[in-house]
């Protein structure tokens, strides 16, 4: 099979790989249908992951059709369409049982980071069981490859964490596909204001036309004077961080209102500053999280329903034995406008 694969800081190349086998009675082999590219990839692809090591097939997002499934496996069968969870989860160690599934102790996001990936044409899914979902019959299975980790992630990490509540004032700061996913689904909750902040014009008219009320360019705009004329000199209640550098967190920080939340959701490579000496006395909290993916089934549900429509964040779409042009347009997003793309691998 087909299959994109990291060699090691800078290098990636597609290459023939042999189709995966059950190693244990608990795993399911599925034939990857559709699969995308994650940030994330992009930090592993500069060397930032050290589990993720040479050899390994990339990407922990996607759908497909069940191929094969080892015999402790119920509940699901060759042939079931399903969705893999960005986070493997074995459902009974001590974490399991908290619902913090990305912590469990035998799975956690393991998937294209220290096993192989969704970047092929199958892929081999321990605890297959509890780190599947099955797609109910009717469903967009383009919208549910943005189920696998963005909507959870905004959700999950930046909306649920961030106390998003009806008539709060939300500001996220960052218009990736991260930053747009929490903001469509902090319209769950009827917030009064959505503040999204971003130095690409672009991605800001993609937030305007997804809900934000308010977009700030902070490359030429002084986004904590913006916020404070926004929001009667007070701040946001919840601050969205979804771009994983000092700079924005340090951002944050400044517009958090008194009594708010910083909800971290980006992928921090190099430490930040922390300015106690202006946020002692404000109580707010600070909460960071790697996404659990327990929402995905009532995520599902809203999409079922029509109450989001995720494909909005779909902007190309490629053929597997394309991935590397997949690649080239999702790392020059700011040239290319690209969101999420989409890779068809059958
Ligand atoms: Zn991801
Ligand atoms: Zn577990």
């Amino acid at each position: 099979m087909k299959a994109l694969v990291y060699h090691g800081p800078g290098e990636k190349s597609l290459d023939e790989r042999p189709i995966p086998e059950l190693t244990a009675p608990t795993d399911a082999i599925v034939k990857v249908a559709r699969t995308t590219i994650c940030g994330t990839d992009l930090h592993i692809l500069k060397g930032d992951v050290p589990t993720c090591e040479p050899g390994r097939i990339l990407g922990h997002e996607g759908v497909g059709v069940v191929h094969q499934v080892g015999e402790a496996v119920s509940g699901l069968a060759a042939g079931d369409h399903v969705l893999i969870s960005c986070i493997t989860s074995c459902g009974r160690c001590d974490y399991c049982r908290r619902g913090m599934y990305s912590h469990c102790t035998t799975g956690g996001w393991i998937l294209g980071n220290r096993i192989d990936g969704t970047q092929a044409e199958y892929v081999r899914i321990p605890h297959a069981q509890s780190s599947l979902y099955r797609i109910p019959a009717g469903l967009d299975e383009e919208a549910l490859v943005m189920l696998s980790d963005i909507l959870p992630t905004g959700f999950e990490c930046g909306v649920l964490n961030g106390k998003v509540q009806p008539g709060c004032t939300v500001a996220i700061v960052g218009a990736g596909p991260i930053g747009l996913a929490a903001l469509l689904t902090a319209q769950f909750y009827s917030p009064a204001q959505i503040i999204m902040i971003d130095p690409d014009a672009n991605r800001l008219e993609v937030a305007h036309r997804f809900g934000a009320t308010a977009c700030i360019d902070n490359a030429r705009a002084d986004a904590v004077a913006q916020v404070l004329k926004l929001t009667e000199s007070v701040g946001a209640d919840c601050v969205i961080e979804a771009v994983g550098i000092a700079p924005t967190f340090e951002l944050c920080q400044q517009l958090v209102a008194p009594g708010g939340t910083i909800a971290n959701i980006g992928v921090h490579g190099v430490k930040c500053d922390l300015h106690l000496e202006k946020l002692w006395d404000r109580n707010i909290a600070i909460t960071t999280r790697l996404v659990d993916t327990v929402s995905t089934p009532m995520l599902m549900k809203t999409v079922k329903a029509g109450r989001i429509d995720p494909t909005r964040l779909i902007t190309h779409r490629f053929r597997l034995d394309d991935i590397l042009s997949a690649y080239e347009t999702f790392s020059r997003a700011s040239s290319t406008r690209a969101l999420k793309v989409l890779i068809e691998a059958s």
